[in-house]
């Protein structure tokens, strides 16, 4: 049996990463920045003003109540026509130049009108106050975002606000089938004998979209190798990752390891985890290749352990695993020591401001039920095979759900 790190380490060195492209700032979000960005500009590009108000000269208000002549008004977008000096000022807006002459910015809840021309401003002020200096928020020639930075909204509004347009690596694209002969499509109404719907397409298209990554789906094959042959060179023409779920492992018509152990380019593999022991990981027709287990939950752990990192890796992200806190495991649970087992749970923050987490259901590798109610998967290494109740453990998160409800958030207002 292989070692689960071993095998995430082979398969992020075998994985080929992907060509650069210039990013469109439509479609940058889950995308990953192939090169630094350093800043061509200052933002702000101008000194400007941080609040609606009046452009001044600080040292002039050193007593109360200074009444000021209005020299300018500026708005956002236009530029001020006046300097202001000692005993004026100029009405000024959000997001306006700062008038030559000014140094602070008096926000107009402090001020009062004392006619059209005239002003009091009921505020004293220092140098600077309310001015948003230029390159206060990035100053030009600085290193904004490293090469290998998965993009989120606010990275690509920074990125939109300084005209950038870095290269960042294309998305792969994915083809995925299914394999068995007890497939039936899931909107089928009435199950034949021995027949289940296929879920793990589902369930795939759904975790590989939500790394915005395009998915070509095959369908369900049968455990014939014609079929399966056929999807499968179809795929390979058309997809930057192939991905197929059953048929790897021990029975008598695993058509998956049947068909391709003959070709020598995929390697079926025993892993020491749990859920997830079989996994064939190669290459068919030069095209990178999982064969994921059947079982529903397996399909989830394998992906998550092995593809999903694979995908970011060949998307040129620097970070592919995901995060890890220290929970404690309210059940407690016995383990097989030799592997890496991945254990459902729910979790919950305690009154004691840690995380706890408990079994989210059955823990066999068929029960869906368990996998869709758990947040996150605690994991139990290699060599540890017991935790006691109250024990702590790393759960590894595999979501951040909105989880406070209106009540909880924001009381009964
Ligand atoms: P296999 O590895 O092909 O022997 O499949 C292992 C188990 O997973 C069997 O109980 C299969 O019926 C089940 N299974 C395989 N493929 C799927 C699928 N696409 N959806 C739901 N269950 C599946
Ligand atoms: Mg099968």
């Amino acid at each position: 049996m292989r070692r689960l790190a071993d095998m995430q380490a082979e398969i992020l060195d075998r994985m080929p990463r992907m060509e650069v492209v210039e990013a469109s700032l439509d479609d940058a979000v889950g995308s990953v920045l192939a090169e630094d960005v350093v800043a061509p500009e200052n933002l702000p590009g101008f000194e400007n003003a941080a609040m609606d108000g009046f452009a001044v000269v600080a040292s002039d208000l050193n007593r109360p109540s200074v009444e000021l002549d209005i020299v300018d008004d500026v708005a956002a977008g236009s530029l001020p026509s006046a300097t202001v000096t000692s005993s004026t000022a100029a009405r000024i807006m959000t997001g306006a130049p700062i008038p030559p002459g000014a140094d602070a910015v008096v926000p107009v809840e402090a001020t009062e009108m004392i006619s059209d021309r005239r002003v009091r401003i009921l505020e004293s002020a220092t140098s600077g106050d309310h001015v948003r200096p230029v390159g206060g928020s990035v100053r030009v020639g600085s290193l904004v975002f490293e090469a290998g930075l998965r993009l989120r909204p606010p990275h690509v509004s920074v990125l939109a606000s300084m005209g950038a347009l870095p290269g960042v690596r294309r998305r792969p694209i994915v083809a995925m089938m299914s394999t068995g002969d007890e497939l039936v499509p899931p909107s089928t109404k009435t199950l034949e004998p021995g027949a289940i719907r296929d879920s793990n397409r589902t369930l795939l298209r759904g975790l590989l979209t939500d790394l915005g990554i395009e998915v070509r789906d095959y369908g369900i094959v049968g455990d014939a190798p014609g079929s399966f042959e056929k999807a499968l060179a179809d795929a390979t023409k058309g997809a930057d990752v192939v991905v197929t779920s059953g048929g790897v492992s021990m029975g008598a018509y695993d058509v998956v390891k049947i068909t391709l152990r003959e070709r020598g380019t995929v390697d079926f593999l025993k892993i020491a985890m749990q859920p997830g022991k079989p996994l064939g990981f190669g290459t068919v027709d030069d095209v990178p290749f999982f064969g994921l287990p059947g079982n529903p939950v397996s399909v989830f752990v394998s992906f998550e352990q092995f593809m999903r990192p694979a995908l970011l890796a060949a998307m040129g992200a620097e970070r592919v695993f995901r995060d890890r806190v220290p929970g404690v495991l309210d059940d407690g649970i016995t383990t097989n020591p030799e592997k890496d087992v991945f254990v459902r749970v729910a979790t919950t923050r305690g009154a004691d401001g840690r995380w706890h987490a408990r079994s989210s259901g059955g823990q066999s590798s068929n029960v869906l039920s368990a996998l869709a109610f758990a947040d996150a998967l605690a994991v139990i290494p290699v060599g540890v095979g017991r935790v006691e109740p109250g024990g702590t453990v790393d759960l590894e998160m595999i979501h951040w759900p909105e989880a406070r409800t209106r009540e909880e958030a924001l009381g009964d207002r």
